[in-house]
């Protein structure tokens, strides 16, 4: 069976939405060769894996042999980027090729990034790489392994075509599998059309994907955008619970659905520190993990002012309406933040949260000041939770401090079990990112298949993968990335 027969591409979003939907064609590539796939996500769409391997399958994981019917598009939007506004942004260099039910019924993107030039491509060549194709893949399926929303990828095919960076590099298209690829640029553009009509389709598109409750409450716009900031409070609390920095949360980086996107450069923190930039792009520190979850709450205030038409006729009231929704945010995230560090400390989830906050409160203090790695620390946390708290403390170079501090995080009796459970002992660290995609790059796909399988299984201990769970060597220096 071929892959275009088994499985049915719909145009939802281009049939609902066309004022955001350009018609267009994916760039054929001189010689596709699918370097990853990923099966399981392919059976859950699905499609028989072995039908994606063969010429049919490639040419429906690049875009170019498409089921009949099929409307690939690419999608306008807007966006601040590092808090400048553009007003045309869009799928430069991407296009959304229909919607798939999954197993579970539910509708999913089928998407292309490095599909060639569009209409939205400005000076751009509409191509990408395959180091952050593969980054891309890596960091995706990583984030869906710790249970944190997220886009998934379910193939990174070479095009054989030489890019021009600063040097030539392979080619390369990812297929990306979402809930949708509404951001909230979306919504900034759709507003900036100047036409009510497009911006209510267009939420009562997203009330009908993502937020169905919405529909149901006294004011649905309202209540979208409350689903969508408790969606986004969530996803950062997760993200700073594990260490993720995104990297370039601009408002068109940023869902409707509450699934990370767009993971460019990004990184997990290595040394625990708020200030904490790997993006080589990001020069004043924008989007330092610390500074996330306020970035978060800005974003949120551009999609709230978008959709101020939709709140109340009177503007004022509309805006009153918004702010009050605004300020649980942070309420929001950090509620969730704090009972995520009770897991990862094996703390009872009824815990009193004041008692919770002054001990999570002195350990940041604490990881900080001793430039701890952040992901070995709860690891060896685990350790001491067992009773043996050398090889944290050990992490410590003056552990005064993190003994006092121990005494009294043990005196509540953490459950070793639950922290296990909480606290991933692999995570795609920087130095074995960069390892496995520099290998690629140059033909071989080993150390990218081992990673891959790491993060993928990331609370499960197993023997054989004992330096993907250590820190960075000292000689790794410095960390940046460029994408
Ligand atoms: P990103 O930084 O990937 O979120 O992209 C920001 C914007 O730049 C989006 O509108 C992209 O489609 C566009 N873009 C990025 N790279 C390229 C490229 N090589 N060619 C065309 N457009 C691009
Ligand atoms: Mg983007
Ligand atoms: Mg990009």
């Amino acid at each position: 069976v071929d892959a275009q027969s088994t499985v049915s591409l719909d145009g939802q979003f281009a049939r609902e939405l066309p004022e955001l939907a350009t018609p267009w064609q994916a760039e054929p590539a001189p010689d596709p060769r699918l370097l990853v796939l990923n099966e399981p996500l392919a059976a859950q769409l699905g499609f028989d894996p072995a039908s994606l391997r063969n010429a049919e399958g490639l040419g429906l994981l690049i875009g170019t042999a498409l089921p009949d019917g099929a409307t690939p598009v690419a999608q306008g939007y807007a966006g601040h980027q590092f808090g400048s506004y553009s007003p045309r942004l869009g799928d430069g260099r991407a296009l959304l090729l229909g919607e798939i039910a999954d197993a579970q019924g539910r509708l999913r993107d089928l998407h292309l990034k490095g599909s060639g030039r569009t209409p939205f491509a400005r000076r751009g060549d509409g191509l990408a790489t395959l180091g952050p194709m593969l980054r891309e893949y890596l960091i995706s399926e990583a984030m869906h392994a710790l249970d944190i929303p997220t886009t998934r990828s379910l193939a990174v095919v070479a095009t054989g075509r030489q890019v021009r960076r600063e040097t030539m590099l392979p080619g390369a298209v990812l297929t990306r599998v979402a809930s949708s690829h509404l951001r909230v640029g979306s919504f900034q553009y759709a507003r900036a059309m100047d036409n009510q009509d497009l911006l209510r389709r267009l939420a009562d598109h997203a009330i009908a994907r993502h937020h169905p409750g919405a529909a149901q409450a006294q004011n649905p716009y309202l209540a979208l955008f409350e689903a969508v900031l408790a969606a986004q409070a969530s996803l950062l609390a997760r993200w700073m619970l594990v260490g993720f920095i995104h990297g370039v949360m601009n408002t068109d980086n940023m869902t409707i659905s509450g699934e990370g996107i767009d993971y460019g450069p990004c990184a997990f923190m290595d040394v625990f520190d708020p200030a904490t930039v790997y993006s080589s792009i990001d020069e004043g520190g924008r989007y330092a993990y610390g500074n996330q979850p306020l970035v978060a709450q800005w974003n949120l205030a551009r999609l709230a002012e978008a959709l101020l038409p939709l709140f109340h006729e009177d503007q004022e009231q509309a805006v009153a309406l918004a702010q009050e929704s605004l300020g649980a945010f942070h309420s929001k995230y950090s509620a969730e933040w704090l009972a995520g560090m009770k897991t990862k400390l094996g703390l009872a989830a009824n815990l009193d949260d004041d008692v919770a906050t002054a001990l999570t409160d002195e350990l940041v203090s604490l990881l900080q000041e001793g430039r701890v790695d952040y992901t070995s620390f709860f690891g060896s946390l685990g350790r001491a939770a067992r009773g043996d708290v050398e090889p944290a403390s050990l992490m410590f170079a003056n552990p005064a401090g993190f003994e006092a501090w121990v005494q009294r995080w043990r005196a509540l009796d953490p459950d070793a079990e639950l922290m296990d459970r909480s606290n991933p002992v692999y995570i795609p660290r920087n130095h074995l990112v960069e390892e496995a995609l520099a290998a690629a790059v140059d033909g071989d796909l080993e150390p990218f298949s081992k990673l891959l399988a790491a993060v993928g299984a990331p609370f499960e201990e197993r023997p054989g993968f004992e330096r993907y769970a250590a820190a960075a060597p000292e000689d790794f220096g410095p960390y940046r990335t460029f994408c």
